[in-house]
């Protein structure tokens, strides 16, 4: 059922809930921001508290300073917020990326967050949450945005790798340092491949190692000064795209790279960003991965935000649904990595002891 009162309104800070006076995803400072994961085009500094997934809590600090102050959640575990009840359901996207489930009286929302509904070896699997209005993104809101399936591609990866490795080239892989590096990291190991990974990487690998899950060591990164380094294997190496820049690659050169993001389903944008070859494996939906999902929630009210709406609130529209778009700040995929935030300051003001912890079967808590 759908109330007359949003449970969710749009503001220049981002999504707000008012009857909550909580934000999810906001862009500028407020006291009280529910996080959907640790890319930095959701979670920016400066909030007074974070409320997120356990698995987020530590990449958040990594980033954003070990002195935040975190509410830590499992999935599927209710806390209220001015009796406004909020619960995080996984989302597919990365490691501890969630949807935000908001119940009032008599309605339920969803805002989806980033999302995919395809495997990824650390990220929990989508979760179908129903709801009467679903927030979702639409970075590849198009139809032209319909994926291989990640098998095939990552099968197309090695290959080409290990044609690299026959001619004594190594293949470097470029990748946002934060979910897709780990993602590509474990089904490259497990397919048989020596996978290098950048410090910027490993670091997010040191984090996760220590404080959510074990993954496999890498060889030491070579620097130029380290001993001669040994091409005549099929090597990969996955880097964020700034070492490219900064000479980091040097020591595995000869090398080719290729650029793996949704972006590269398209020849512009293959050849736009510079990289010899472009795999489109993504960590969002397509197009056909967004209607089947705002199917299966059951939707009647969609709003979509990031990436261009036009098209897809107009196909909802035509087919019963109240639909319409979100403008967000301008965001590309290739943003996640390296977005400066400006931040100005808002006001809001929900005190600690306005989050009451709503037991479960497991019996959790937040700590207010
Ligand atoms: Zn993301
Ligand atoms: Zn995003």
């Amino acid at each position: 059922m759908v109330t007359a009162q949003p449970v969710i309104v749009y503001t220049d800070a981002g999504l707000y809930c008012p009857l909550a006076d909580v934000y999810i995803d906001p862009w500028r400072r407020v006291s009280t921001a529910i996080i959907t994961h640790a890319h930095s085009d959701h979670a920016r500094p400066g909030m007074g508290r974070y409320i997120a997934h356990r698995h987020s809590a530590p990449l958040l600090r990594h980033r954003l300073g070990k002195n935040i102050r975190i509410h830590v959640v499992d999935y599927g575990e209710p806390f209220d917020i001015r009796g406004v009840r909020f619960s995080l359901h996984p989302a597919g996207h990365i490691l501890g990326s969630a949807q935000i489930r908001v119940e009032t009286d008599n309605d339920v929302w969803v805002v989806s967050g980033d999302y995919k509904r395809h495997p990824d070896p650390l990220a929990a699997p989508f979760e179908v949450v129903p709801c009467s209005t679903f927030i979702t993104e639409c970075t590849f809101g198009q139809p032209v945005y319909s994926w291989q399936s990640p098998d095939e591609v990552l099968n197309t990866i090695v290959r080409w790798a290990q044609r690299n490795a026959a001619q004594g080239v190594s293949s470097v892989v470029l990748a946002y340092s934060l979910g897709k590096a780990q993602r590509l990291f474990l089904e490259l190991v497990q397919r048989g491949l020596t996978v290098f990974v950048h410090p910027t990487i490993e670091a997010v690998h040191t984090v996760i190692r220590n404080h959510i899950l074990d993954l496999p060591a890498s060889p030491d990164f070579p620097t130029e000064t380290s001993s001669a380094f040994d091409n005549n294997r099929a090597t990969v190496v996955i880097a964020p795209s700034s070492a490219l820049r900064n000479g980091d690659l040097a020591p595995f050169a000869p090398f080719h790279t290729a650029d793996v993001s949704g972006w590269m389903a398209l020849r512009e944008s293959r050849q736009r960003r510079g990289a010899s070859q472009g795999f489109a494996l993504s960590d969002h939906v397509d197009w056909h991965g967004i209607l089947q999902t705002i199917k299966d929630t059951g939707c009647s009210r969609v709003y979509a935000m990031h990436g261009d709406t036009r098209v897809l609130v107009r196909y909802l529209r035509e087919r019963g649904y109240e639909a319409d778009g979100m403008v967000t700040p301008r965001r590309t995929e290739a943003d996640h990595d390296d977005i400066a935030e400006s931040m100005s300051d808002t006001s809001s003001s929900v005190s600690a002891a306005e989050i009451n912890h709503v037991s479960n079967a497991d019996g959790g808590s937040i700590t207010p």
